[in-house]
């Protein structure tokens, strides 16, 4: 049974007590103006108004950027691979060896002379020559069994005219009449004309250049990548001086003519 008397506000007759009312208001009033000196939140309030500064305050100093690291170095390493070593100079000294067993002295003079002598004292000398400047170089025969096939930088064959006509004087150099590689045959008769003429003083002898120099038998044996060139030094017989006499001249020449195109000097 729900007793509805215990939930129940009592009823009581409090009597007005008008003498009262002004003292309570003037109560009330002392304790806002208390509580407005002591509440914690007003005051902070207060203080937190009375600490607003009247500057900006100075920008937070933000944190340095990042160095940019320098990249950690390597040591600088040589490649493993050695570059190949460049092909030799192959000189061959004219009608020198034997083929077949026979001996070849190339033109002979009345006197006996030998073309071969010539040959094979400048050859010599313009191989000495170029191994002193540190080339790699090789002395060949007429018919040298290192010939087929060869490959060089360079190959220049070395010999001489005959003694005949008495009064004939002059060098010539000529190339394969069907070069392989003509623009650099061509540049390397250049620099050996230009060199020797220049070195030993004597003119072109242009006409004299046979079949026998433009189909010689040495262009067609070696590698036909090699550039190749065969050179006719002087005249037995009107440039004897120049060949017997000062054949070192003569050999300076041949390899100035060979340093030219080596360097890519203009001719
Ligand atoms: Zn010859």
């Amino acid at each position: 049974m729900r007793d509805a008397s215990s939930h129940a506000r009592p009823q009581r007759n409090i009597p007005a007590a008008p003498t009262s009312a002004p003292r309570f208001l003037a109560l009330v009033i002392l304790l806002a103006a208390l509580g407005a000196l002591t509440h914690p939140l007003w005051g902070s309030t207060r203080s937190a108004a009375q600490n607003t500064p009247t500057e900006p305050s100075p920008v937070p100093s933000l944190p340095p950027p990042p160095q940019e690291t320098s990249l950690p170095s390597y040591p600088i390493t040589t490649p493993t691979t050695t570059p190949p070593a460049p092909l030799p100079i192959g000189i061959v000294a004219g009608h020198s060896g034997e083929q077949n067993g026979i001996r070849d002295p190339g033109a002979i003079c009345p006197d006996g002379w030998e073309e071969v002598e010539i040959n094979l004292d400048i050859a010599q000398r313009v191989v000495d020559f170029l191994r002193l400047l540190g080339y790699d170089v090789d002395l060949l025969g007429e018919y040298d069994d290192n010939l087929q096939g060869y490959r060089g930088r360079v190959l220049v064959s070395i010999h001489a005219d005959s003694c005949t006509p008495p009064e004939a004087s002059g060098f010539k150099v000529a190339h394969a009449e069907d070069s392989a590689i003509p623009e650099e045959e061509d540049y390397l008769v250049a620099c050996l004309t230009s060199r020797y003429q220049a070195r030993t003083g004597l003119s072109f002898h242009r006409w004299s250049i046979t079949p026998d120099m433009t189909e010689y038998h040495i262009f067609y044996t070696i590698d036909r990548g090699t550039p190749a060139v065969i050179i006719e030094v002087g005249f037995m017989g009107g440039d004897r001086d120049l060949l017997r006499d000062h054949p070192d001249v003569v050999a300076r020449g041949v390899a100035e003519g060979i340093l030219c195109f080596i360097r890519g000097e203009t001719p």
